[in-house]
């Protein structure tokens, strides 16, 4: 096998949607099990769609995914500039080729005359295309004398330049996810090539370009399968088809109930992030929410990523970033467009968060506690973070479900006050409270623990009786991590101070 180049190549159009993080996933994780080179590759020649802010949003997205490129705009890299509108000049030499192979012709026809000549076509019933079947009646280098077409060029008349299609051909291209794909020729237009501005179009820049950098396999999204026999025409017309890189195109990420692809307007739909980050929209403000605010980690993200589209083949889900890099495989890659299902990727999310260390779990804590203006020791959010990771999707929740561990209840959860706080328990934690005001050492999970049962074996009372009510009198809910441990995080005064106030507040209303 020739060796493996591969290369990301978005628009910087806007930000990039998390399927286009999937695509640039699939390419490294590629490139990286046959010891080859990922590539980014910007693809910037269509400069009225240009978004300012969206070429660092992909490196950045790229960089939180930990796939870095190892040869692009940033990097560097033998085949440098790598960012298309940086290589203009390259391109004037191939379409020239192709004009004069006869490959490809000039056309001069102005919007009003191609909206015509569509309407018309639509009329008669046909496909509105510029196409080998309608090239013939417009105002072209097919059609215009070779006086007229020089007359025009010298007139600074506004041309674009065309791929002369075939006829009557089957264009034939084997995709290593779909196998064999066979287009006829008659269903494709002329693609223009090089436009009015004097800048190739995506179709030329991307040939051109993955020849020129050496690209042995084309990983991309199955939106641009029907652009595959061109770019197939391509190649044959400039006389690369032996090196003509080998297409697989992946499957379409889809909206979780199947219907429909992927979009902006499916995240707002059902409420998920489609982006990796937060995307301020230049002009609106609007503010699209991303994976990454979200709370997903990045190693969860790349997980979920990996599965939407590709089976390991066996049971296995879990993989960090280089077993994946083992175990990936085109072959595995499915032809169906994949459910996007949130649902996993929260889960995973779990199964990331939970492995966490504590303290780099404490960092979003000490964050969330200094915004609400309250002061912790690294060592206590360690320790919140330790008993709650079990519990949490996202490490946000960690202070919106534990603030009791710096902040004494406000309510208490009135279901579990009717069904828990009896007379009986409430006497057995003031007491316990007594306990505890009487120990001067240090409260640990374990002499919590001792006190607790002690003085209720004293009391003839079961644990059970009381241990509702003493986590409703410390947290004001009805569930939480281990209660003894929590004791040990709040320490011997605060355990006592918030028994007595519950006893107040909850005495009074039973
Ligand atoms: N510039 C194209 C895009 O925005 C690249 C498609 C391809 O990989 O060929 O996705």
């Amino acid at each position: 096998m020739r060796p493996v180049r591969v290369r990301f190549a978005p628009s910087p159009t806007g930000p990039l949607h998390i399927g286009g993080v999937r695509t640039a996933l699939y390419n490294y994780l590629f490139a990286k099990q046959h010891q080859g080179t990922f590539i980014l590759r910007i693809e910037d020649t269509d400069q009225t769609r240009f978004v300012p802010g969206a070429e660092e949003y992909i490196r950045e997205a790229l960089d939180w995914c930990g796939i870095s490129p190892d040869e692009g705009v940033v990097e560097g890299g033998k085949y440098a500039p790598y960012r298309q509108s940086e290589r203009k000049n390259i391109y004037q030499q191939y379409t020239q080729q192709l004009l004069d192979a006869g490959y490809a012709y000039y056309a001069f026809d102005t919007s009003d005359e191609l909206n015509t000549m569509r309407e018309r076509l639509q009329a008669e019933g046909k496909n509105p295309q510029y196409d080998a079947t309608s090239r013939m009646s417009m105002k072209n280098s097919l059609t215009l004398s070779e006086e007229e077409v020089a007359a025009k060029l010298k007139s600074d008349e506004p041309y674009v330049l065309r791929i002369k299609t075939p006829e009557d051909e089957e264009i034939q291209l084997n995709d290593l996810v779909r196998g064999e794909v066979k287009v006829h020729s008659s269903t494709l237009d002329d693609k223009v090539l090089l436009k009015s501005d004097g800048l190739p179009t995506y179709h030329l820049a991307n040939v051109v370009d993955d020849y020129l950098m050496k690209i042995s396999h084309v990983i991309r999204g199955e939106e641009w399968l029907p652009s595959a026999p061109l770019h197939v025409l391509l190649y044959r017309y400039l006389g690369w088809e032996d090196s003509m890189p080998q297409f697989a195109h992946l499957p379409l990420l889809m909206n979780p109930d199947g219907k429909g692809k992927l979009s902006k307007r499916s995240g707002d739909r059902f409420g998920f992030p489609v982006y990796p980050f937060d995307w301020k929209n230049p002009q609106s403000e609007e503010v699209s929410p991303g994976f990454r605010e979200s709370g997903y980690l990045p190693e969860a993200t790349v997980n979920f990523l990996a599965l939407l589209g590709w089976h390991p083949g066996d049971e296995e889900e879990l993989f960090s970033l280089e077993e994946l890099v083992k175990v990936f495989g085109l072959d595995r890659v499915s032809k169906a467009g994949a459910k996007f299902d949130i649902e996993k990727a929260k889960w995973f999310n779990q199964q990331y968060l939970k492995e966490l260390p504590n303290s780099s779990l404490a960092k979003y804590l000490l964050k969330d506690l200094s915004e609400n203006g309250i002061e912790s020791s690294p060592e206590k959010a360690e320790q919140v973070c330790g008993l709650m990771k079990e519990r949490i999707t996202f490490p946000q929740e960690i202070w919106s479900t534990a603030q009791y561990f710096y902040q004494p209840p406000e309510h208490y959860d009135e279901k579990m006050v009717r069904k828990k706080w009896k007379a009986e328990a409430s006497d057995a934690l003031l007491a316990y409270a007594e306990v505890l005001e009487g120990s001067d050492e240090k409260l640990s999970a374990e002499s919590a623990k001792q006190q607790l049962q002690q003085l209720l074996e004293d009391r003839q009372m079961g644990l059970g009786k009381v241990m509702p009510a003493l986590r409703l009198a410390l947290t004001g809910q009805g569930g939480g991590p281990d209660l003894m441990s929590t004791m040990e995080v709040l320490g011997r005064q605060e355990v006592m101070s918030r028994i007595r106030q519950a006893v107040e507040q909850l005495n009074g209303n039973t």
